[in-house]
């Protein structure tokens, strides 16, 4: 499912085709695997190897660490995209929980949220947050800076671009990070943690703005 969605993005936003087509091949390559934690590693390998003819240079001789990243994740090290994707099939199925996380903290495994999610609900809309691992939407409070906490609506900003009506961009002025919420309604096929890879221009944009993400992407932005 995500593979088509993927392939689908790919065509309409020729700018982000390169990475979409690398996650598509990954996903239809690890398919409804329910891989062990101890077999992880060698899943990673397994899609760095069947990606490494078509990948870019920085992930061709990029050697997935698939524990290190679920440990201590660096989301700009290349290896992580391979360690990511095989992580994420593995917590798909495994029983996670973290009783303690803090609001900004997935529930399930604990790691940074990726994206928001704007859901329609009652009379307005809700927000969810959305895992950068384990892809576990979990609700949050809107308005609110998910990197420091910010409150106060004079510092939360929202940005939208001509022509992608699905996404919107908010970012705070107390901490300078920002994030990308999605709002399915406006494209019902939408798979948030696939389509947000389609933007790149809004990374860049928010890049020039002084602004950091909350969190990388898959591609690193
Ligand atoms: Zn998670
Ligand atoms: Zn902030």
């Amino acid at each position: 499912m995500k593979g088509a969605r993927a392939l689908t993005l790919a065509a309409r936003y020729p700018q982000s085709a390169e990475v979409l087509g690398l996650v598509a091949a990954a996903y239809d390559l690890i398919g409804n695997s329910r891989p062990l934690f101890a077999d992880l590693q060698m899943l990673a390998e397994r899609i760095q190897a069947a990606l490494h003819d078509r990948a870019p240079e920085p992930l061709r001789a990029a050697i997935p660490g698939v524990a290190a990243y679920y440990h201590q994740p660096d989301p700009f090290a290349p290896s992580s995209f391979f360690a990511r994707l095989a992580l994420e099939a593995w917590a798909r199925h495994a029983p996670l929980q973290v009783p303690d996380a803090a609001p900004n903290e997935c529930p399930r495994c604990g790691h940074a949220p990726q994206l928001g999610v704007l859901r329609t609900a009652g009379n307005g809309d809700a927000l969810f947050l959305a895992c950068s691992l384990c892809r576990q939407e979990w609700a949050f409070r809107r308005g609110t800076c998910p990197e420091c906490g910010e409150t106060d609506p004079e510092k939360i900003s929202f940005y939208t671009a001509e022509g992608l009506p699905q996404v919107r961009t908010q970012a705070c002025q107390s901490c300078h990070a920002y994030l990308h919420l999605l709002l399915p309604e406006k494209d019902f096929a939408m798979i948030p943690d696939v389509d947000e890879l389609a933007f790149p221009a809004l990374d860049v944009w928010a890049t020039e703005q002084g602004l950091h993400k909350v969190w990388p992407n898959l591609a690193g932005l």
